[in-house]
């Protein structure tokens, strides 16, 4: 099942009922729309401007893998409203999550520091939408725009934070906290309160055995935090979910409050008019079929 992102498909097919000189004047007047993901959000206008003419809009297929540990970085991923799960790969054969991106970040940070091949996996949790560079015009910007360096070097920052607390957390802490922060953590990025996620998929996900989750869950759901039927996880309680999670989701809060900042404070000046994003965005059909092509990268 893949989510519609509600940015570019609306958008696009309002556009495709008029022609093309005038219904860029007619959205440029009055219509602005967002552009969703923080790490663009931050950037001045004007650089804004020229990095998503360099962006495709693409969908994130639930399940789907963006990354492959070792492989070669083909593009690099800012998503908009779907999450995605860094994956360790232990002894070839086991997964752990070792991190989770969603608007507030980016896949293919390692592009940034001069890295081609990515060393996690990267895996569709949330479908929805994100903007797709390849990486060669994402290198040609970076090398640019000092503003994206500074913005990506924060993001790094951040970014370590995250995958160090994952590990102390996958060591230290208990499943059912560790569940709680997980939770959370999907619905900052998905921004929904429902998840599909099979209690096997969540067993690799924290490392854990399946009986241990399903019995985390079950609790979860006795104490009516959450709900989970056939595969569908509905948060019921997000302040008892706080309560539960473990210390880690208030420090990975606090790495991403300094983030976000910036870009409320920027969040006056983070709409582009309709035209450049659509002069930045191919149209549908081909966005389409770029999320039914090979994604691997
Ligand atoms: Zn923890």
């Amino acid at each position: 099942m893949q989510m519609e992102p509600p940015l570019s498909w609306a958008l696009q097919s309002t556009l495709k009922r008029g022609p093309p000189g005038a219904r860029e004047r007619r959205f440029t007047r009055s219509v602005r729309v967002p552009v969703n993901n923080h790490l663009i959000e931050m950037l001045p206008r004007k650089e804004r401007i020229d990095f998503l003419s360099i962006c495709e809009p693409f969908v994130l297929g639930l399940s789907e893998t963006l990354f492959e540990a070792g492989a070669p970085t083909k593009h690099v991923y800012f998503p908009i409203d779907g999450f995605v799960s860094l994956l360790a790969v232990v002894d070839d054969a086991s997964l752990l999550e070792v991190g989770m991106v969603g608007r507030e970040g980016m896949l293919g940070i390692h592009v940034a520091l001069g890295a081609l091949r990515s060393p996690l996996g990267a895996l569709v949790q949330g479908p929805g939408a994100a903007w797709r560079v390849p990486v060669g015009p994402f290198k040609k910007e970076l090398e640019r725009s000092a503003a994206l360096r500074r913005g990506l070097n924060r993001y790094v920052a951040v970014l370590m934070s995250q995958l160090a607390s994952s590990a102390a957390c996958a060591r230290y802490h208990l499943i059912s906290p560790r569940l709680a922060r997980w939770l959370l953590m999907s619905q900052d990025r998905a921004q929904s309160g429902r998840f599909f996620m099979t209690q096997e998929f969540l067993s690799y996900m924290l490392g854990v055995r399946r009986v241990g989750v399903t019995s985390a869950a079950s609790k979860l759901q006795q104490r009516g935090l959450i709900e989970y039927h056939r595969g569908e996880m509905k948060v019921l309680d997000r302040a008892g979910l706080e309560a539960e999670a473990c210390s880690c989701y208030a420090t990975d809060q606090i790495a991403y409050a300094a983030l976000s900042q910036r870009a409320n404070d920027h969040r006056l000046d983070t709409m582009l008019p309709a035209a450049a994003i659509v002069a930045a965005s191919r149209p549908m059909g081909e966005l389409r079929e770029s999320s039914h092509r090979s994604t691997k990268s």
